[in-house]
């Protein structure tokens, strides 16, 4: 499969990927691209059967209804020589790393606990309930991501600026593959 390596963005929410990622889309217009999750367009069966096979990097299951994101959807986005961005949990990244994907793994991590929770208080997203349990689930990927080997980089985002150009410093290379073939 030729085409831009994938990127994977994960990290606790409040870390600052949306952020970041917002302005990497505004500055790079037309290089990066999204995976499409699968529902509706394919029966339960089917994808039952893609999981099994383990086609899917990710699945989970709201009132009744199956999604998920296919290894398949997302080497269509490769084919449009496009940077597949997957925002993806740390358990996304272990499924990730079973496939032959090969996409470069960026860890998003805050500076501490305490300004992620004054983050995630400022956003005004969240209920006390929810910011409770995305505290809980911060405190365990910040120790998942200390583990080495696990990812490419990983971003403190302290300054937003300065997370902001080691980020861009990271995809460069596809970056730059992408411009170029468009030239
Ligand atoms: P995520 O997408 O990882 O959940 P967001 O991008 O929504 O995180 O960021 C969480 C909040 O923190 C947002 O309100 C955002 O404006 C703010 N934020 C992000 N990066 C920084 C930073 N470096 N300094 C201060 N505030 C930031």
């Amino acid at each position: 499969m030729s085409g831009p390596r994938p990127v994977v963005l994960s990290g606790p929410s409040g870390a600052g990927k949306s952020t970041l990622l917002k302005r990497l889309m505004k500055e790079y217009e037309g290089v990066f691209g999204f995976s499409v999750s699968h529902y509706h367009f394919v029966t339960r069966e089917k994808m039952r059967e893609g999981i099994d096979n383990n086609n899917f990097i990710e699945n989970a299951e709201f009132s009744g209804n199956m999604y998920g994101t296919s290894k398949s959807s997302i080497e269509d986005v490769q084919a449009q020589n496009l940077i597949c961005i997957l925002d993806v949990d740390i358990q996304g990244v272990n499924n990730i790393k079973k496939t032959d994907l090969n996409p470069i793994y960026i860890s998003i991590q805050p500076p501490s606990m305490e300004i992620l929770e004054k983050r995630l208080r400022e956003r005004e997203t969240e209920t006390e309930e929810s910011l409770q349990k995305r505290l809980e689930a911060a405190r365990i990927d910040m120790e998942l991501s200390k583990e080495p080997g696990v990812f490419d980089i990983v971003i403190i985002n302290d300054d937003i600026e300065e997370a902001y150009e080691k980020l861009k410093s990271v995809l460069v290379e596809e970056i730059e593959k992408v411009q170029d073939s468009k030239k």
